[in-house]
């Protein structure tokens, strides 16, 4: 078993590095974030407040490392606070998020939550105290229930409506067929953008983590469902530290502080209004891109 063990962490770590090479990270993450780490062990706080500081971070994507995608970023969220990142394409705001999730770690700096390098806690019990509510979440070819109760494998099935009334979800669950045990996905039932989105915050609502990183859609969604989303994120943020990567107008507006990146570095700190009154990099992209989208 020792032999298997070794020979499948290998496929595991070849199959990590392609999907990092080949880019699709995103899209698989929430795949490899149920598999059981490679590297185990580390300290387990018994308690998790939830401060997460960014200090002195630099960082390259191994697969092209003489290119600095991080250069020396310092950021910090105080437990419970919202903090939205914007900036330009290509800044790394997903690296940031990718470094929190310890999808890749830091060649230089740390990433600390409470005060704990990520590198020193062990990763299983991260992942348990992490939630990511991506762009474009991915749902697994089984029923709506199974989707939401990988938040939390061992879930009641009232536990599992309770999220999905929290998301937003409960009524367009009903609607199907089987109503919660209705199979989605590639051989089931599609569901629009907005209802995939809902089924994620569920999963991260069962998952009830200390840490939050919400991807924002860039996608439009319809009206309707765009205010659902949104409703079911705020109630999903409260009293959690989230860190939030920002593309619409509205939700910097409503972040305890925005971060600006560019070109590696956090470049201006502060509420939306503030930042508004300064002649900087954030007053360009609210008046050029959020108000065009
Ligand atoms: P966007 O708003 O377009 O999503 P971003 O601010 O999130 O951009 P990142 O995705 O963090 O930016 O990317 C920062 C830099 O790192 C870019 O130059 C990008 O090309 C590069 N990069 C991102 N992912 C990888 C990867 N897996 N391997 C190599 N380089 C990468």
């Amino acid at each position: 078993t020792m032999l298997v063990a070794v020979a499948f962490s290998a496929v595991a770590e070849l199959w990590a590095d392609f999907m990092r090479a080949s880019g699709a990270a995103d899209r698989v993450f929430e795949l490899l974030d149920r598999e059981p780490a490679i590297a185990a062990g580390g300290v387990q706080l018994p308690e998790v407040r939830g401060h997460l500081e960014f200090r002195d971070v630099h960082f390259a994507y191994p697969t092209r490392s003489d290119v600095p995608v991080l250069q020396g970023v310092n950021l910090e969220l105080l437990p419970g606070e919202v903090v939205a990142v914007v900036g330009p394409s290509g800044a790394g705001k997903s690296t940031l998020a990718s470094l929190l999730s310890r999808f890749y770690d830091p060649q230089g700096g740390a990433v600390l939550l409470d005060g704990h390098p990520l590198t020193t806690l062990d990763p299983d019990w991260l992942r348990r105290n992490v939630a990511m509510v991506a762009q474009e979440p991915q749902l697994f070819s089984c029923s709506v229930a199974d989707n939401i109760r990988y938040g939390r494998p061992d879930a009641t099935d009232a536990q599992i409506e309770e999220a999905a009334r929290a998301a937003n979800a409960h009524a367009f669950i009903q609607r199907f067929p089987e109503a919660y045990a209705t199979q989605v996905g590639e051989r089931g039932v599609q569901l629009s953008g907005g209802q995939k989105q809902r089924v994620a915050i569920a999963r991260a609502v069962l998952k009830d983590p200390r840490l939050l990183i919400l991807d924002e859609a860039t996608s439009a969604l319809d009206a309707e469902s765009e205010h659902l989303v949104k409703d079911a994120l705020e109630r999903l943020m409260q009293g959690r530290t989230t860190l939030i990567i920002a593309h619409r107008l509205s939700t910097v507006a409503n972040a305890d502080r925005v971060l600006v990146l560019e070109g590696g570095h956090v470049i201006q700190s502060g509420t939306h209004a503030a930042l508004m009154g300064q002649d900087g990099l954030y007053r360009r992209l609210v008046e050029r891109q959020f108000v065009a989208a």
